[in-house]
């Protein structure tokens, strides 16, 4: 649980930028501009490449490499102060913390930033002084838009070893506040997931137990339900791997779906989710994992075979 002075101290101001270790870039070039209608931006050719959304310079790096996998979760200060005041935390309860360099800085476009990793072993970097990009920005396949700026890219899903533990760092060290709990069954398998927020977006961080890869999830959220569904369409046609159909989560309400990336991790394509505001909220515990959808595409196809042997027997 949380104390009153994991409340009140200043912390991360918000979701920054996921790095990601990919060993396909031109399926992540297409992935990201034709399917989630981000730009692309800062294209060192086969070094990788950065994707934008909002007036951020890039919210994504895109890097090669086996792994498949997430690099490293870069969170914003909102300065110096607040990221030595973070550091001292971190030391002061054993964790061990890189300087990076300046050439470390230069390449995720920012002032400064640390390096540590949190009690799954995540590689996390903390920074401030993100550089900002000097027009707006107007997508022309998702053309409502991003919900992003002050409430940051999204939100990302990560393995967690020990839910109490990981609750902890998160609250005490970075000073992200709980929103709330699901914990259900759903088709056979067991779901406890945590979900943390850094600002007004309902989550920006959530973890549970996980397999083999790092990241569960990430999320990118449009302002328009039909950005939603054309999301939806291209990805399909494309011949992209749904994981989860269209459908609602009880918590932060958002209306999505999950497909594979090329990575073979998901990601998450929404709208709608909904606002904490710290004052009135109170942290809850959901039994459903959905209100509505989110099924696995497998489930579908079977169900739609069982029902046409019992038409075609009618016939
Ligand atoms: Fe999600």
């Amino acid at each position: 649980m949380l104390g009153t002075e994991a409340k009140q101290m200043s912390g991360v101001l918000q979701l920054g930028y996921l790095v990601f270790e990919v060993s396909d870039l031109a399926a992540w070039k297409d992935f990201g501009t034709k399917i989630l209608g981000l730009h692309i931006v800062g294209d060192q050719g086969n070094r990788g490449f950065g994707l934008r959304m909002d007036q951020h310079f890039q919210r994504f790096f895109i890097e090669p490499g086996p792994a498949d996998d997430l690099a490293a979760v870069g969170w914003e200060v909102d300065g110096p102060v607040a990221l030595e005041a973070v550091v001292d935390r971190l030391k002061a309860g054993g964790h061990q913390v890189t300087r990076g360099t300046a050439e470390d800085a230069a390449r995720r476009n920012v002032d400064a930033l640390v390096r540590f990793e949190d009690p799954a072993g995540n590689p996390c970097e903390l920074y401030h002084g993100p550089k900002l990009a000097g027009e707006s920005f107007v997508s022309e396949v998702a053309r409502s838009g991003f919900v992003a700026d002050e409430q940051g890219l999204g939100h990302v899903v990560v393995v967690s070893k020990n839910a109490e533990e990981h609750e902890a760092f998160y609250a005490n060290m970075l000073g992200l506040k709980l929103s709330d709990y699901i914990r259900c069954e759903y088709f056979g398998h067991k779901i406890d997931v945590t979900f943390m927020h850094a600002n007004s977006r309902h989550h920006s961080f959530a973890f549970g137990d996980g397999r083999d890869k790092r990241i569960h999830h990430f999320m990118v959220q449009v302002h328009a339900m039909d950005d939603v569904g054309l999301c939806y369409d291209r990805f399909l046609f494309s011949g992209g791997m749904v994981h989860q159909t269209l459908g609602r989560h009880p918590n932060d309400k958002m209306f999505s779906f999950y497909g594979y990336t090329p990575s073979g991790f998901h990601f998450e394509f929404g709208y709608g989710g909904v606002e904490v505001d710290d004052e009135t909220w109170e942290p809850t515990t959901h039994g459903i994992v959905s209100e509505w959808g989110h099924h696995p595409p497998q489930l579908l196809t079977k169900a739609y075979r069982r029902a046409k042997q019992e038409r075609d027997k009618q016939d």
